[in-house]
């Protein structure tokens, strides 16, 4: 099987209406643009969003206007310059298919085929459980005669659907819409991969939208979508990229060159944030995949591909440093499972994980992200992040892993078993639930003068549990409001005063347990407070005296990682701040230059015999100091790789 270091994903989706797609296509002169920026795998449509193929088909719907194989010459012209191949499928959309056959379409729990709004291009979804199923199952038979590289699945979104067949099987199965779509999601899933391991083919594959523990018996790698200025965020990559790396397979960072989002075709991101993602990524250890949208007549975007050209440039010199490293991390983020009743919009889980993930990202800890199924004895600190509850297995490996000597650092709703009345280990986190927080909002303060946390009660914006010590250590107490928000018929309380403690604790710490009252990752992605964060640092620090890495002088935007090939180490750091600029855009157009870092890098007394930044490798003047080297770099532009070997 290939494994990509270096791709270009192309988004192909043509309305029926265009004239020409396909006229102008010189597929060698396509496959010598990609080899121009060193690309050695793409991704390209051999059926689109809109149910489009591009290919010899007797089974789909080939566009109206194109007269040839694209998908073929396409291929073809690849391999001739040594590019790997990946063909694009859509699975979960299709306007055509859907127009031609209303059956094939999702009803949804509203009843309706066509999801509102239908301003979008995800109106007509499909449905796994229809014939539907067997029509993209056949159209993947056809793709198999070519010889492809591997598939790309996408939109396999796990859509409710009450229509006949749906609503008779989730009765028999005694499942509920949302239940029932994840278990068609899966089942579409194990489908597709059956067919192609049946091939025989060694292929890469992989399903977009299906989440990776529900795709790892399938798929060959993994890849995170995320445009920072599409919806995803900058802060996202860093979150998802530490989850991906958890699994052990080949992996690819997909972001895209649009200035806003798929199917921007005049947008351009600017170099130094394409930068930014390329980066970002190799430090969590995922290769760069930058995605276009092909002109569907073919006209070459040359500016694109200087662009892509000059960045790929870039980040090949840090080749030498990037093959085959594995992250380094000491902490496990442990984030709740989102469930078919917990849908990412209805409760705020990914939240949590992700406003967990910035806090720990600010305070430069180097961490992984793991579902609570996940093994996490390795690691020496645990993080359950707002809503991670216990079943008995959870609760038994929890209990080892503190007798093992494990840290813990839990929030919100974590620890409570699943019905939510009582912690599952009392002893342990010596703190006892009394029910959901009666006060909007709380405010907490601290039990003794700490400094970087202001003397003062600070607001809990968002609502947590009320839990009263029972063994533990108070660090920090709740102060109640003199009244909650609310309206009572003559008056909106909007101004919500501290009055005094009501006995409550918002932070324990028992022995190896320290618990938040309050979801601080919901919190913190919603209201980004620094005492909050503070807060979490000092516990940290109680927990990890000596990590495996600090650095002095990085600005709190500052990201660090570490990797490490065999003995040697690198620090990866960046510089950029994405600064709101339009509604709903973040700018990053340059790095920042920071001066005079101080880094302290722990190995657990491995010996260091020479520190350099990579690529220009100058040498980096380094002294031995509590249980590992400090390392002074003199200065940075927007990243810096730092090798210690
Ligand atoms: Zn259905």
């Amino acid at each position: 099987m290939h494994i990509p270091k270096f791709a270009v994903f192309y988004d192909f989706h043509t309305m029926p209406a265009c004239p020409d797609v396909g006229a102008g296509f010189d597929c060698d002169a396509a496959a010598e643009q990609l080899k121009r920026c060193g690309a050695d795998f793409t991704i390209f449509a051999a059926r689109c969003n809109l149910g489009m193929a591009y290919y010899d088909t007797k089974t789909g719907i080939r566009h109206p206007a194109l007269k040839y194989d694209l998908f073929g010459r396409f291929l073809e012209a690849c391999h001739k310059r040594g590019i790997a191949v990946s063909a694009y499928m859509n699975v979960g959309l299709s306007q055509e298919e859907g127009l031609r056959h209303r059956d094939w379409l999702t009803v949804s729990p509203e009843g309706e085929i066509y999801r509102q709004p239908c301003n979008v291009h995800e109106y007509r979804t499909m449905c796994y459980n229809s014939p539907y199923g067997d029509h993209v199952l056949a159209m993947i038979d056809e793709l198999l005669e070519y010889p492809v590289d591997g598939f790309f699945f996408d939109c396999l979104t796990p859509h409710p659907c009450i229509g006949a067949e749906c609503i008779r099987e989730m009765r028999e199965r005694k499942m509920n819409p949302s239940e029932f779509a994840w278990f068609s999601q899966k089942r579409m899933v194990d489908r597709i991969g059956r067919k192609i391991k049946d091939s025989r083919r060694d292929l890469l594959l992989y399903y977009n939208c299906v989440r990776p523990t529900d795709q790892l018996e399938w798929s060959t790698y993994l890849e995170y979508e995320c445009l920072p200025t599409g919806g995803w965020g900058y802060e996202s990559l860093q979150l998802n990229a530490r989850h991906l790396r958890t699994f052990g397979k080949p992996m690819l960072n997909m972001t895209g060159r649009f200035h806003e989002t798929w199917g921007d075709f005049g947008g351009i991101r600017t170099r130094a944030s394409l930068l930014y993602d390329c980066i970002t990524g190799l430090a969590n250890t995922l290769p760069p995949n930058i995605g276009d949208h092909f002109h569907p007549r073919g006209d070459l975007n040359h500016a694109v591909y200087d662009l892509i050209a000059d960045v790929y440039g870039e980040v090949r010199r840090l080749m030498p440093w990037a093959d085959g490293a594995k992250a380094v991390a000491e902490v496990a983020m442990i984030q709740p499972p989102d469930t078919p009743d917990n849908s990412l919009e209805a409760v705020p889980s990914i939240y949590s994980a992700q406003g967990w993930g910035r806090i720990l990202c600010e305070l430069k800890c180097q961490f992984d992200v793991l579902l609570p199924h996940q093994d996490f004895t390795k690691y020496k600190v645990i993080v359950l992040a707002d809503r991670v509850r216990f079943d008995e297995t959870l609760k038994e490996r929890i209990r080892s892993y503190l007798a093992q000597g494990g840290k813990i650092i839990s929030s919100g709703w974590s620890g409570l078993d699943g019905s939510g009345t009582h912690f599952v280990l009392p002893d342990e986190w010596g703190a006892e639930y009394l029910g959901e927080s009666p006060h909007d909002p709380a405010y907490f303060r601290l039990a003794e003068k700490t400094e970087g946390i202001p003397d003062m009660p600070v607001t809990l914006y968002e609502k947590g549990i009320s839990m009263r010590a029972a063994g533990a250590e108070i660090l920090a107490e709740i102060v109640a409001p003199y009244y909650n928000r609310q309206f009572d018929g003559e008056h909106y309380y909007s101004y919500l005063p501290p009055d005094r403690k009501d006995g409550c604790a918002a932070l324990t710490l028992a022995g190896q347990v320290a618990h938040f009252s309050h979801p601080v990752g919901f919190g913190y992605y919603k209201h980004a407070q620094v005492p909050v964060r503070e807060l979490v640092g000092n516990v940290l620090k109680r927990f990890l005296p000596e990590p495996l890495l600090e650095v002095r002088g990085l600005p709190s935007f500052g990201r660090t990682a570490v990797t490490r090939q065999g003995n040697r180490h690198m620090i990866w750091l960046t510089a950029f701040v994405p600064e709101r600029r339009g509604e709903k855009i973040d700018m990053i157009e340059e790095g920042c230059e920071v001066s005079g870092l101080e880094i302290v890098l722990r190995l657990n007394g491995q010996k260091v015999s020479r520190v350099y930044t990579a690529p220009d490798c100058t040498e980096l003047s380094f002294t031995e100091v509590d249980g590992g080297y400090k390392i002074l770099l003199p200065s940075m532009k927007g990243y810096a790789v730092v090798v210690a070997e």
